[in-house]
């Protein structure tokens, strides 16, 4: 992408709204514009992040060997009364009425609409185990929208639905997803910490939330600080083998990782006190067995082996997309911006011109330009005709992970400098080894 030719409205100005710095980030790099209180536009550097992360999620989560679909976000309430969580939900849930006057509402969640289809079209064991997502906009109606997209009104959330025969069965779906989010995290460069959390209006027993480590976190952690050792790297895991999934869940989760919700003061003093750690952190996701909770009351059985009849048991596992864009930024930047992870970076490469107009420059800059497309990088070049210090501090607020710098005077000795985001280091070298180098 040229510069010249692209939508990029970087502010200069910190704007006054913002309290958090993806917030301020976010609006400064000209990725999100607000619509209304918690309902933002997703401009386009902004929509090109939160497709990257749609991908890794999609990638993962196939994986895994769960299945995408589409449901969509307006719903009848028909099936929220069958559940009896159209009272329930309280006003959060955004509720409107169509023409006809038939009660609907922007969905919050959809434990529902999943089960309703599976009751109309599966109803023997042997069409499980089941796991069917999709990521769609939510709308909850919260009441206080903060943060940017972190706390926002309108969302965009991978939500999964597995059904299995038996409740062994549905734990070991728990326990992959508890590896495929592991997975997911990992690749966008974050650390997500699996703690015991509480399930809300979701229900159920079991849950984890996954939590990334922030200051600006809006809730309270407790944690052996050993658990921030623990990576899931490069392994392979059979997704297919019960004990295989539950290994990573012990490893997982065997030390002490608490919200304020479960949190447990006798046991946490257990913990030798240098390892004790109260934090805040940022909900990135959260998985939940709730065995028949909607099965029983929306009538959705399968036929067993000896044919007895009996409610699914189910559990639904929730990504916050949307909101993992903001979490990302909180985690890693820098005072003079974005400082994006390789996994999700919008672009791969900027690429500056000192000199835009001057024919050796221009012409170097083009043939960077075509060398790193055709290794199936994207490049971003700032071919507009501003002085050097704006070009530079743009490309700094917007924290693509490499920089190359061409100008008269490097190509005079045959070299363009290649510079690190994050650690800010520069090497001057031939152009073909920069971009050797990227690859
Ligand atoms: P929170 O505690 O932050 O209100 P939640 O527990 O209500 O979140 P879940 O029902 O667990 O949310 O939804 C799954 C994921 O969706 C959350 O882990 C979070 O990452 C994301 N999410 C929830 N509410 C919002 C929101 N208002 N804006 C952006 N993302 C959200
Ligand atoms: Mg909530
Ligand atoms: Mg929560
Ligand atoms: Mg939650």
């Amino acid at each position: 992408m040229r510069l010249s030719r692209y939508f990029l409205p970087v502010l200069k100005e910190t704007p006054s709204e913002a309290q958090i710095v993806s917030h301020r980030l976010m609006l400064r790099a000209g990725m999100i514009k607000q619509a209304s209180a918690g309902i933002y536009s997703w401009l386009p550097l902004g929509f090109k992040v939160l497709r990257k992360l749609e991908n890794i999620v999609h990638e993962e989560q196939i994986r895994a060997g769960h299945i995408p679909m589409l449901m969509p976000t307006l719903q009848s309430a028909d099936l929220w009364r069958e559940s009896g969580r159209f009272d329930d939900y309280g006003e959060e849930m955004l509720r409107i009425k169509d023409r006809q006057g038939r009660d609907m509402l922007y969905g919050p969640t959809n434990e529902e609409l999943i089960t309703d289809i599976f009751r109309a079209h599966v109803g023997s064991y042997k069409d499980l185990p089941l796991t069917l997502y999709h990521i769609q906009w939510k709308f909850r109606d919260e009441i206080r929208p903060r943060f940017g997209v972190m706390r926002g009104r309108e969302f965009l959330m991978k939500d999964g639905y597995n059904f299995d025969v038996s409740k062994e069965a549905a734990l070991h779906s728990y326990n992959r997803h508890l590896v495929s989010y592991l997975r997911t995290y990992e690749r966008m460069g974050l650390q997500a910490i699996p703690m015991r959390a509480d399930s809300g209006p979701i229900g159920g027993d079991d849950t984890h939330e996954f939590l990334v480590l922030a200051e600006t976190g809006e809730s309270e952690v407790y944690y052996d600080s050993e658990i921030t050792d623990l990576r899931f790297g490069e392994r392979e895991v059979d997704y297919d083998s019960v004990a295989e999934c539950q290994a990573v869940l012990e490893e997982f989760t065997s030390r002490y990782a608490r919200t304020d919700e479960t949190h447990d003061e006798a046991l946490f003093n257990q913990i030798p006190e240098e390892r004790r750690r109260v934090a805040r952190g940022i909900e990135v996701g959260q998985i939940f067995y709730f065995g028949t909770k909607y099965s029983e009351p929306l009538g959705a059985t399968v036929q067993t082996r000896d044919g007895a009849s009996v409610p699914v048991h189910m559990g639904s596992h929730g990504i916050g997309v949307s909101r993992l864009v903001g979490a990302i930024i909180e985690a890693s930047h820098d005072e003079r911006g974005i400082i994006w992870p390789e996994g999700v970076t919008p672009f791969h490469v900027g690429l500056v011109n000192l000199k835009q107009g001057d024919a050796e420059a221009d012409a170097a800059c083009e043939a960077i330009y075509g060398s790193v497309l055709a290794l199936g990088l994207d490049p971003l070049y700032d071919d507009r005709d501003e002085r050097a210090g704006g070009k530079f501090a743009t490309m700094d607020l917007v924290g693509l992970p490499w920089r190359i710098t061409v100008g008269p005077r490097g190509l005079k000795n045959g070299v363009v400098e290649l510079t690190s985001r994050r650690t800010g280091e520069s090497e001057e070298l031939p152009p073909e080894q920069a971009v050797e180098k990227l690859a």
